[in-house]
């Protein structure tokens, strides 16, 4: 069942994901070689708890820490580890935060140092199709437009893979909630978009395959290939019919400086 948010809150949502966006922020500066996952998540952790907050990941279904930190072939779900990063790495950090009840839940894919040129266009293209989607969701829409959306300009036009397996999904009281929001899709398809609808939406794009599998450790998935995956997390809520952007990357951009992707 599809639980439709109140302005009020989509609020609370929004206290929560910008606690997420200005961790995520925090942590831009911090990314460089020789860091560990760990480092970052347990800066994180602080950081979040500070704001008020509760790490939205540490203990869900089991999982160890606050951030899932997936670097290069890794797509999502890995486990922060003492293992530095290298110079011309990419590292998938997704981070969540509950708040007065209500959860944040977004990501972005950082560059550690020098990045291949490959790697770079992976990263804006995918970036570029969560936006894509974004525009798709608008009331009277359905589901499979935003599906639609990210899969042609990731799959279509660049040929990468969208992988299948792990999807956007609604957020609010859950961290996950129905609708499910794949990355692929057929537009006219899947469940209408109302007012109140509050999607978190995230492709996981990958420079080859779009298949993957899962490692011994329980959650890390990887590419069935070895080559590196990008991922770029929005929060989302339908506002007088059009999409409300609940994170920011503003922060992290900032943090930055220079925009590359
Ligand atoms: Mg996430
Ligand atoms: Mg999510």
């Amino acid at each position: 069942m599809i639980y439709y948010k109140t302005r009020e809150e989509i609020e609370l949502i929004r206290e929560s994901a910008q606690i997420v966006s200005k961790a995520l922020g925090m942590l831009a500066t911090e990314i460089k070689p020789g860091v560990t996952s760990l480092y970052l998540d347990q800066l994180a952790e602080s950081f979040i708890r500070d704001h008020g907050g509760e790490p939205g990941f540490l203990g869900y279904n089991g999982f160890p820490n606050s951030l899932c930190t997936s670097v290069n072939e890794q797509v999502v779900h890995g486990i922060p580890n003492d293992k530095p990063l290298l110079e011309g790495d990419i590292i998938s950090i997704d981070c969540g935060v509950k708040k007065n009840g209500f959860f944040g839940d977004h990501a972005y894919t950082f560059t550690v140092g020098e990045v291949a040129p490959e790697v770079l266009k992976l990263l804006k293209v995918t970036k570029e199709s969560l936006y894509l989607g974004i525009e798709q969701i608008v009331k009277g829409n359905r589901i499979g437009d935003i599906s639609f959306a990210i899969q042609y300009h990731t799959e279509k036009k660049n040929g990468y893979g969208v992988v299948r397996e792990l999807v956007g999904h609604g957020v609010g009281k859950n961290l996950h909630e129905s609708p499910e929001l794949p990355n692929y899709g057929k537009r006219g398809r899947g469940p209408v978009i109302k007012e109140g609808l509050v999607l978190a939406i995230e492709p996981m794009i990958n420079l080859g395959t779009h298949k993957v599998k899962q490692l011994s450790d329980g959650w890390t998935i990887v590419t069935q290939d070895g080559r590196p995956s990008a991922h770029f997390e929005h929060n989302v809520a339908v506002v007088d019919g059009k999409p409300e952007i609940l994170s920011t990357f503003e922060f992290i951009e900032e943090a930055l400086e220079v925009v590359q992707y």
